[in-house]
């Protein structure tokens, strides 16, 4: 398995390794080797971590209050005071060392310290209000991201697919209505098909 870090921001990719799958929810941690395959994946966390069955389960705490706060941040309502302590807690934790080195930089720490640096990424996002958060606008996509365009015109998580499966969909909408001579206005927002998209002619 790969996860992709299409966010933005850390916290963001963690709240993310929930995902859907036909609108389905799918937890892509679901285990603590998955864990730890995601913190090797993460380019601002350390290579290797261990992850035990406490702070496995610390990190899925984690992962759901930094969700409850975005919701709370993305509904425009003060944040829910349980998902505060949470964050707080863990970004009050130790952060991985940084070391630079002819091959770049060099992170290391524990699993705990891991968690810390996203807990921080989340927290420096949720507190600016010029951040631009945004959900993945294909409907069946969860997905959290920053959007940092010019003009913050971004529609999709940039999850491989969620814009091309989009507008592949509209086309197809759009061709089937002009044949049963519907206006397309009234089609729009098909149901979500399953992956294998991209019309010809209609890159992403
Ligand atoms: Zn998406």
């Amino acid at each position: 398995m790969s996860f992709v870090f299409v966010s933005g921001n850390p916290a963001l990719d963690l709240v993310g390794t929930v995902g859907s799958r036909r609108d389905k929810p799918v937890d892509l941690l679901a285990a603590p080797a998955d864990l730890e395959q995601w913190v090797r994946e993460c380019d601002e966390l350390p290579d290797r971590v261990t992850a035990d069955a406490a702070t496995f389960a610390s990190a899925l705490r984690l992962r759901e209050a930094l969700h409850q706060l975005a919701l709370d941040r993305l509904e425009c309502r003060p944040f829910t005071p349980a998902a505060l302590d949470t964050v707080n807690s863990a970004a009050a934790r130790p952060v991985p060392t940084v070391e630079l080195g002819d091959a770049g930089v060099r992170l290391s720490g524990d699993l705990r310290s891991a968690l810390a640096h996203v807990a921080r990424s989340g927290i420096a996002v949720l507190a600016d209000p010029d951040a631009c958060l945004k959900e993945c606008g294909r409907s069946g996509c969860t997905r959290l991201y920053l959007d940092r365009s010019r003009g913050a015109r971004r529609t999709w998580c940039g999850m491989e697919g969620c814009g091309s499966r989009v507008k592949a969909a509209a086309y197809r909408a759009r061709k089937q209505a002009a044949k049963q001579g519907l206006d397309p206005a009234a089609t729009r927002e098909p149901a979500t098909r399953a992956p294998a998209d991209r019309e010809p002619g209609h890159p992403k």
